[in-house]
C-alpha cells in the first residue's frame, strides 16, 4: 500500500499551493497546515479548496501539540515540509522570523512527526515519510565558469535564509540516524510559474514591465540561477515522498541556467510582444541597475542526475516555454495580483529570487 493522505506544511505558499492542486489532482488526500504569513493566500487553493480531498489548517509549525493533534485526527500517512520563511532579502532585513520557522519550527514539527510515527503500527510506521524541502541555496557560492552541486556537495550557506534552511536540513537527518524517523529530503533550484508572490524576481518583472516601471536589477545582473518551473517541482516533490530512498536526498533544477539580467531581458522581450508599450518604447529600457545584496552568492547550478536517473524525474518545461506560459498566467490572473501588489509590495527591490 503505498501513500494516500499527505500533511503539506506551508501550503497557502508558492510552491506549497502548486503541490497542493498537483496532489489533489493525482488523488491523494491533502491536509493543508499554514500559518497564513504575509506569504500565504487562500486564494492560490481556489481551484481544490472545495474539493473533499482537501483540507486546511490554519497552524503555526511551531505549536507541537497543535499539530501533532491534527496528525493523528487527519490520520497522516506522510508530511511534506515546505513552511518556512523563503525571502532572501527579507533575511538580511529580519533574520530572526527566518529562525524562529525555518529552524525551531523545522525542530517543533520533528518532535511532533516523531512522537505520531511511534504511535503507528509497524506496516503504518514502515510507510510514513517525513519529506524536508529544501534549497539549492544550501551549497552555497559556485564560480560563473566551472562547478554544480551534486547531493554530495558540502554546505557553505551565505544568507541568513539559507543558513536557516541549512540547519534545518541537518536537524532532518539527525532526526533519522538518532531516533529513526523515515525522512527523505529534496534541494532544488528557483522556482517560477503562476501564484508566485509579487516580491520575487521574476512576478515582480513581469508586473512592473507590464506597468512600465522601473525594473531595478542587483549589481551587473550577471548572477546565474538554475530556473525550474514550478510545476516540474511538484511533481518531483510527489515522486521523492513516494519513491524516495529513506534517508536519501535529491537535487532537483531545470537544467535552465539565466542570468537575472537575462531572465529580465527575456520577460521584458515577451512583454514587447503580448502587449506592445504606448508609444513604441521597448521594456529594456526600463531596466535600472542597482547597488548589489550583500553576501549575493555568484552562480547556482543543480546536478538534477540522481532524481532523473533513480525516480524517473525531468523537467517538462524549458525556461522559454515556462516563462511564456508564467507571463500569460499573470496577463490573465489580475484578479490573483492586484490586491497582493497594491498593499504594498509595488516599489520591492529585484533579486534573484530565493
Ligand atoms: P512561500 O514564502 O511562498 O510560502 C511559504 C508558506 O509557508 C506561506 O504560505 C506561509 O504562510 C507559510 N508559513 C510561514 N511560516 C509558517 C509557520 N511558522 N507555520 C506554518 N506556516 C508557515 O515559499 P515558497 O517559495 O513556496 O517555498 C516553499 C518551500 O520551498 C520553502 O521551504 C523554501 O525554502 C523551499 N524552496 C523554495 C524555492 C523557490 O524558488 N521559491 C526553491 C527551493 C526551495
Amino acid at each position: 500500500m503505498s501513500i494516500r493522505r499527505i500533511l503539506v506544511t506551508g501550503g497557502a505558499g508558492f510552491i506549497g499551493s502548486a503541490l497542493c492542486r498537483h496532489l489533489v489532482g493525482s488523488g491523494y488526500q491533502v491536509v493543508n497546515l499554514d500559518k497564513l504569513t504575509y506569504a500565504g493566500n487562500l486564494d492560490s487553493l481556489r481551484d481544490v479548496s472545495g474539493s473533499p480531498a482537501y483540507s486546511f489548517h490554519r497552524l503555526d509549525i511551531c505549536d507541537e501539540a497543535g499539530v501533532l493533534d491534527i496528525l493523528r485526527r487527519e490520520r497522516v500517512e506522510a508530511i511534506m515540509h515546505l513552511a518556512a520563511e523563503s525571502h532572501v532579502d527579507r533575511s538580511i532585513d529580519g533574520p530572526a522570523a527566518f529562525l524562529e520557522t525555518n529552524v525551531v519550527g523545522t525542530f517543533r514539527l520533528l518532535n511532533a512527526a516523531l512522537a505520531y510515527w511511534r504511535e503507528l503500527e509497524p506496516e503504518a510506521q514502515r510507510r510514513f515519510r517525513f519529506h524536508h524541502v529544501s534549497t539549492d541555496e544550501v551549497f552555497g557560492d559556485l564560480p560563473f565558469d566551472s562547478g554544480i552541486f551534486t547531493e554530495e556537495t558540502a554546505y557553505a550557506p551565505s544568507s541568513p535564509y539559507s543558513a536557516s534552511k541549512a540547519a534545518s536540513d541537518h536537524f532532518v537527518r539527525a532526526w533519522h540516524e538518532t531516533y529513526g524517523l523515515p525522512v527523505v529530503l529534496s534541494n532544488c533550484s528557483n522556482n517560477y510559474g503562476p501564484y508566485h508572490f509579487p516580491e520575487k524576481l521574476v512576478p515582480l518583472v513581469i508586473l512592473n514591465a507590464l506597468e512600465g516601471l522601473p525594473l531595478p536589477v542587483y549589481g551587473e545582473g550577471a548572477n546565474v540561477r538554475d530556473w525550474l518551473y514550478v510545476d516540474d517541482h511538484a511533481r518531483a516533490l510527489e515522486l521523492v515522498v513516494t519513491r524516495g530512498a529513506v534517508g536519501e536526498s535529491y537535487n532537483v533544477g531545470g537544467r535552465s541556467e539565466r542570468t537575472n539580467l537575462g531572465v529580465v531581458e527575456t520577460i521584458c522581450d515577451i512583454l514587447d510582444r503580448k502587449q506592445p508599450l504606448g508609444g513604441g518604447g521597448r521594456r529594456r529600457e526600463l531596466i535600472t541597475f542597482v547597488k548589489d545584496r550583500p553576501g549575493h552568492d555568484r552562480r547556482y547550478a543543480i546536478d538534477a542526475s540522481k532524481i532523473e536517473r533513480e525516480l524517473g524525474w525531468r523537467a517538462e518545461e524549458s525556461f522559454e516555454s515556462g516563462i511564456e506560459k508564467t507571463i500569460d498566467w499573470y496577463l490573465a490572473n489580475e484578479w490573483w495580483w492586484r490586491p497582493i501588489r497594491e498593499q504594498k509590495y509595488a516599489g520591492a527591490r529585484l533579486g534573484a529570487g530565493g
